[in-house]
């Protein structure tokens, strides 16, 4: 399978190929290689708490705002649940400025 990034406007254009066992394709090198730039312009991002009884306990105990933050800095990774989705991804034409933006991925 094969990628093609064509801007209408100009006919510059580059095909992503896979170079990999894992069939992955270099994008943003690509992209530059050939004037094209790719920016993610959109993400959809949702924390939910998932403390657990120590965590909490250890908050509760603390007397400080650095006692907190040392804490929070500590945990708060393992404290919460992060689902990060891409919304839209956004193709620029360095040549002559056309651009696409492509959304809805889910
Ligand atoms: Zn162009």
């Amino acid at each position: 399978m094969k990628v093609i990034v064509k801007c209408e406007k100009c006919n510059n254009e580059v095909e992503l190929t896979p170079l990999t066992v894992g069939q992955h394709a270099y994008v943003r090198r690509n992209l530059q290689e050939n004037n094209l730039r790719v920016f993610e312009t959109r993400f959809d991002k949702r924390t939910n708490l998932n403390a657990d009884k120590d965590f909490l306990g250890k908050l509760a105990k603390a007397k400080t705002e650095n006692e907190i933050e040392e804490i929070l800095e500590d945990d708060i990774d393992y404290q919460t649940d992060t689902d990060i989705e891409l919304e839209e991804l956004r193709f620029d034409c360095s040549n002559c400025g056309d651009y696409i933006v492509l959304t809805e991925f889910k």
